[in-house]
């Protein structure tokens, strides 16, 4: 599904060039949930950026379902991303003046689906997550836990291939950690693909395997019954 291979990234600000990633292979099955773990600063973000077409490498190649990513340019890689990959966020990146509904029917309709499938398929997705009494409610009306649901929501409510989180429990209290973690797994368990960062073995445990990342090398990959 994912075939990363010999992933170099430099940030370069001015005429400084900070090596991050010095040359991941990293490969991932279809329907696996695979965590990346490390320290802060080792450069888990960085590679879960590059993976997910949010960024672009300084060298190496990166495949996903067989299409080398670099070959995609401006609108097929826009389209490429809306299409097949989902992405939650450690801050939930929210719109603040739509309403839950609202916000998981936008990606829905960049992707042109009618008004009311975006609206129906919307609906369906916050149900999927708890949340069928809350999708008039704006993110300043609904907790920490309930906004990441509906990040999550908004993720998964156009099937991605893919989905990325970013450290989604890092905001969280550990009641709504879990239960954003717990949807996480549901949905691998119903065959969805999830890469996700994070620092806290608690919730790693529930992905299939664990990458851990040090000064930006591949240290070792482990199962959660090794943690
Ligand atoms: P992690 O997710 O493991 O905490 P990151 O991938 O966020 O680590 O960052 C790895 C390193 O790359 C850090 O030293 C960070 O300061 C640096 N870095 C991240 N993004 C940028 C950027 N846009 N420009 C320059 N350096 C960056």
């Amino acid at each position: 599904m994912i075939e990363v291979t010999n992933l170099v990234k430099n940030y370069t600000t001015g005429s400084v060039v900070t090596k991050v990633l010095h040359g991941i292979d990293l490969s991932v099955q279809d329907g696996e949930f695979v965590s990346i773990m490390g320290k802060s600063g080792a450069g888990k973000s960085t590679l879960l950026y590059q993976m997910s077409l949010l960024d672009t490498p300084t060298s190496g190649s990166i495949t996903i379902s067989g299409t080398d990513i670099e070959t995609l340019q401006g609108k097929e890689r826009i389209n490429f991303r809306l299409n097949n990959l989902g992405y939650v966020f450690q801050e939930y990146a929210l719109l603040p003046d739509l309403n839950a509904e609202e916000n998981v029917m936008l990606p829905l309709l960049m992707k042109g689906l009618s008004r009311a499938d975006a609206q129906k398929t919307a609906q369906d997705a916050l149900d999927n997550v708890g949340l069928a009494h809350r999708h008039f409610n704006r993110p300043s009306q609904l907790s920490g836990g309930e906004q990441q649901r509906v990040a999550v929501a908004r993720a998964i409510a156009g099937k991605p291939t893919i989905l990325f989180a970013d450290e989604p429990t890092a905001n969280l209290d550990t009641a709504s950690g879990t239960q954003v973690i717990k949807i996480l797994d549901q949905l691998n368990k119903d065959g969805q693909t999830i890469v996700m960062v994070t620092h806290e073995k608690e919730y790693a445990i529930y992905s299939d395997r664990i990458v851990h990342i040090e000064d930006g090398v591949i240290d070792k990959e482990t199962t959660p019954n090794t943690l």
